[in-house]
């Protein structure tokens, strides 16, 4: 890649599919979603494209659209039409796909795509149709055949399509990884990317820096996490960078990647233009979409996470990547609020969230987005360990202690037995014999070396088992040195 700086720019854009988690498919009332279906459990006439059967629109998944639509300021179809797509394929039962074509109930709109510094970029997003889920070949099930399960048949998708503005792997992985957390924001589906709940494509093209012109793209095929994103484009510049470098030229060609090898290979070229023979469904026909229903559902939209977290920078003085953090999850930047506006301290709550609460959550192996611990429970946590009746060690337990129950925090302290120890007599007890095994170090403090005020704390909170008052501890340590103080004084005044 060491060409890559000096002479070709990445142009990068993604088509996003997302599956909507309406309660039924897009065009039948057959169960949606439900991952732990048998297979063929959920499949009907209309899913598996009996004859004389009819397609009925979801409305649900025409709202959810809509919504992401009004999310990225896109312009929102009056009239929305479905056009049959047609090719072949074993688990496409009728032999083409519902889609949408000339009139996609999202046109254009922008996506602000934040970065760590806390600067951002508009990428433009050209489109977002729904269309239809194909079945599953399922190859592994059965030795020698393919199996076909239609679960999955007719689940309504949101297809996401950017302009190619994005220029690194990285930009591109940061874009999805925003995309996916606005879906699940507005609610509009699961975004398990390991179900598959969201799927990406990326087309990508080199061209020489300071050409305005477009090179040849390829595009490749169903990246559905965000570190393979990342690789597959990596991959994929440094090789097309190779075939240009050496004066040939790239082929317009879909490719697949493969995790294992970090490689991508070439599965069809691109025909011209793949003919689909797009036509209008007839048994669709056009949908329109009324002032009042659109207007109904901006106002019904929650605030945005861009909104928030900018809200977050500029009220709570959190940082632009905290900010951020919190707000790719709304219970996160929910538990945020409620718990600030109880403790009043944003930079301990932000903490306490991306810190403990986080980790807790993966070691306890919840799944994002769940998070147990009430904002009543986290501010008491807080408080009490700047109180100083809770040590930080003992309240990063506690955290572990609360998930999933309904407690006080006072409760779990009482039935685990954490409570701090608060005796004077103990803690000066603790500190005198630590001051006392360590008189080399204390000449240091005294000498100046304040700094080791805290390996003194932690020395005699080792001796109580994370249980002394820590504030307590530090006023104890502080009394002994201050004695020897004046002692040595003293001694220099003989
Ligand atoms: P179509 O599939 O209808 O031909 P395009 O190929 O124009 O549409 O666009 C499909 C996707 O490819 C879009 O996300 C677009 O941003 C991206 N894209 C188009 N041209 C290029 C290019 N030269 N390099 C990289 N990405 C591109
Ligand atoms: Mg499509």
């Amino acid at each position: 890649m060491s060409n890559m700086d000096s002479n070709w720019e990445a142009v990068i854009g993604l088509e996003v599919h997302v599956q909507l988690n309406t309660r039924t498919k897009l065009f039948s009332r057959t169960r949606n979603g439900d991952v732990s279906a048998a297979p063929n459990q959920h499949a009907n006439l209309v899913d598996l494209a009996y004859p004389g059967t009819l397609p009925v629109l979801n409305q649900a998944a025409l709202t959810h659209a809509i919504r992401f639509g009004a999310a990225i300021d896109g312009s929102l179809a009056r009239v929305c039409s479905f056009e049959r797509k047609h090719y072949f394929y074993p688990d496409l039962p009728k032999g083409y796909q519902i889609s949408q074509y000339s009139q996609p109930i999202v046109g254009s709109g922008v996506f602000s795509l934040w970065f760590e510094d806390g600067h951002t970029k508009a990428v433009r997003i050209r489109r977002a149709h729904l269309e239809e889920d194909a079945g599953k070949s399922i190859h592994d099930r059965l030795p020698d055949s393919t199996v076909l399960d239609f679960n999955r048949a007719g689940t309504p998708l949101l297809e996401i399509v950017t302009e190619p503005d994005l220029r690194t792997p990285s930009e591109a992985a940061m874009f999805l990884r925003q995309l996916h957390a606005l879906v699940i924001w507005l609610g509009l589906g699961s975004g398990n990317l390991y179900e598959g709940a969201i799927r990406c494509d990326a087309n990508v093209s080199l061209r020489s820096q300071g050409n305005n012109s477009f090179g040849t793209a390829c595009e490749l095929k169903n990246l559905n996490s965000f570190k393979f994103l990342k690789n597959a484009l990596r991959y994929e510049i440094e090789r097309q960078d190779n075939v240009l470098s050496s004066g040939a030229s790239v082929r317009r060609e879909t490719r697949s990647y493969d995790p294992m090898s970090g490689t991508t290979k070439s599965i069809r070229k691109k025909e011209q233009q793949r003919e689909y023979r797009y036509f209008p469904d007839p048994d669709l026909p056009p949908i329109p979409i009324s002032e009042t229903t659109i207007s109904e559902i901006k106002t019904s939209m929650p605030e945005l996470p861009a909104n928030v977290r900018d809200r977050f920078v500029r009220n709570f003085n959190l940082t632009p990547d905290k900010a951020y953090r919190l707000t790719l999850e709304k219970p996160l930047a929910e538990l945020f609020e409620a718990t600030v506006k109880s403790c009043k301290d944003p930079q301990a709550t932000a903490n306490w969230i991306l810190g403990e609460v986080i980790a807790t959550r993966k070691r306890k192996q919840y799944r994002a987005h769940d998070i147990p611990i009430s904002a009543r429970q986290l501010s008491q946590l807080i408080e009490r360990v700047k109180g100083g009746t809770l040590s930080f060690n003992a309240a990063k337990e506690l955290v572990g202690r609360l998930w999933g129950t309904n407690q006080d925090l006072d409760q779990i302290i009482k039935t685990h037995d954490i409570t701090q120890i608060s005796d004077s007599d103990q803690i000066s007890h603790w500190a005198t014999r630590v001051v006392e095994e360590n008189k080399e170090l204390i000449s240091k403090l005294l000498n100046g070396e304040e700094k080791l005020y805290e390996y003194f704390i932690g020395q005699v909170m080792k001796l109580s088992h994370g249980k002394a008052n820590p504030q307590l501890v530090r006023q104890a340590l502080e009394r002994l040195v201050s004695k020897k103080d004046k002692h040595n004084s003293s001694e220099n005044d003989d």
